[in-house]
């Protein structure tokens, strides 16, 4: 049966990265009936922490990314030991300074790689240099070879061979990880030869760069995908953009259901250029992945956020805050953007845009505002027609211009110059706050 893995270090968060890692492995196991290992590779005693390591469970449950088996490999050093003692036993691995090394044989491996196709590498290059770089000779005169490190000299298991043990425990047929890896995987090919076990396949998937083509940074996404979550995105609209990190559903789709992709996911499409990650993409898929969601379910995602800003209390209106979501569903990359946009139907210490002040607000329509407030006042039911009717005829009854109107009275209601319709936006504050807030605009 087909088995793949994702092996995270819990040494940091799940970045994009990672994440983008996982979601491959996980598509190709949905994509073909395989099994998805979650793996946490925690033999770095010092540097593994349980918070990271919750945080990608988290995760990655949150992305949808469940797993059929679990392992730590802090739980199966005793595994690793009776594995290296076998390989002691048959000479292929000697002892040193309480180290265990297995000896590195001169020889090319060639490699299949499903993405990358063929790699040969010569492991009569991994040579011992001195301090001057200068490669050192054995006492017969030829090259002094690396030996591959498979217990260290504190008793921990080196990555490469817990690895390679776990892969063939766990019985992986097929390693999907990071081109990082590309260096490891003769390491390991020589750690498989000296158990004579056959390795899996190999698929190393391309980096992610920023669009410079550089490193990605905090400033170009990588951020932990928590920190995502912490922003307003929704999981689907993340893994819609990662799945295009280095694969492509054909032609110049770009948004598409997990269900369609998995069912045109194929490793061999998997591309061998890096990928760029663009943050206005992701973002413009968020967008639109928010304009299709159940508002209901916006609201249910949106109550922590909203809680946090002080913006709801405990006993919050729901129909309020779906009504407000509802008219900037179609207005926001993130859910940041809503409680930037959308302060003013919370709170009336809303932000008030200095420019739009000053454009629209410093001729004084103390006026026209008390007898607009007056009218909706005595407007009944106040909603988006009626505020409309309301307004229209101050205006006519003034004898102004509709525009001499619109901009002051939204800038007083809302502190911006844009946002959705002006009688969406009446409706939605309702008439004690709408009334309120003309009556003190410029007192
Ligand atoms: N723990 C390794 C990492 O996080 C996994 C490498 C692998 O997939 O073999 O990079």
């Amino acid at each position: 049966m087909a088995k793949v893995r994702f092996a995270p270090s819990p040494t940091g968060y799940l970045h994009i990265g990672g994440a983008r890692t996982a979601l491959f492995n996980w598509m190709y196991a949905k994509s073909v009936g395989a099994s998805f290992v979650l793996r946490i590779e925690d033999t770095d005693q010092q540097r593994s922490k349980k918070e990271f390591e919750l945080e990608i469970l988290d995760s990655m449950k949150w992305l949808g990314m469940e797993w059929d088996e679990l392992y730590y490999q802090s739980q199966r050093f005793s595994l690793y030991r009776e594995y290296a003692k076998k390989l002691l036993d048959e000479g292929k691995a000697y002892q040193e300074n309480g180290a265990v090394l297995l000896k590195t044989i001169a020889q090319e491996i060639k490699l299949y790689d499903l993405i990358r196709g063929e790699i040969v590498f010569d492991t009569s290059n991994f040579v011992v240099r001195d301090e001057k770089g200068e490669n050192l000779s054995g006492k017969d005169g030829t090259l002094l070879l690396k030996d591959e490190v498979l217990i260290k000299a504190d008793g921990s298991p080196a990555y490469n061979f817990c690895c390679v043990i776990d892969d063939f425990l766990m019985e992986i047929t097929c390693v999907i990880r990071g081109e990082d890896h590309i260096s490891n995987t003769p390491k390991q090919i020589l750690i498989y030869q000296a158990l004579g076990i056959k390795p899996p396949k190999f698929a190393h998937l391309p980096l992610i760069m920023d669009e410079e083509g550089g490193r990605l940074s905090k400033r170009t996404g990588a951020v932990a995908v928590s920190d995502y979550r912490k922003q307003g995105f929704l999981p689907e609209a993340i893994m819609n953009y990662l799945m295009l990190l280095g694969w492509s559903p054909g032609g110049d789709q770009e948004m598409i259901s997990m269900a369609s992709a998995i069912k045109k996911f194929s490793i061999k499409k998997i591309n061998k250029a890096a990928a760029a990650f663009s943050m206005d993409k992701l973002k413009w898929l968020n967008n639109q992945y928010i304009r299709q969601a159940d508002t209901n379910r916006l609201v249910d995602l949106m109550v922590p956020f909203l809680k946090e800003k002080k913006y709801i209390q405990e006993n919050f209106d729901r129909q309020a805050i779906k009504n407000s979501v509802d008219l900037f569903k179609g207005r926001m990359d993130t859910f940041l953007d809503f409680l930037d946009r959308a302060d003013f139907a919370f709170i009336d210490d809303f932000k008030r845009d200095a420019e739009a002040v000053a454009k629209h607000l410093s001729v004084k329509r103390t006026k026209e505002f008390s007898v607009l407030a007056e009218r909706f006042g005595r407007t009944e039911p106040f909603d988006v027609s009626s505020t409309e009717k309301a307004f229209r005829d101050v205006v006519a009854e003034l004898k102004l211009e509709a525009s001499d109107l619109v901009h002051p009275v939204r800038v007083a209601l809302t502190g911006r110059a844009v946002g959705p319709s002006l009688f969406e936006t009446i409706a939605l504050l309702g008439k004690e706050k709408t009334v309120e807030r003309l009556k003190k605009a410029f007192a």
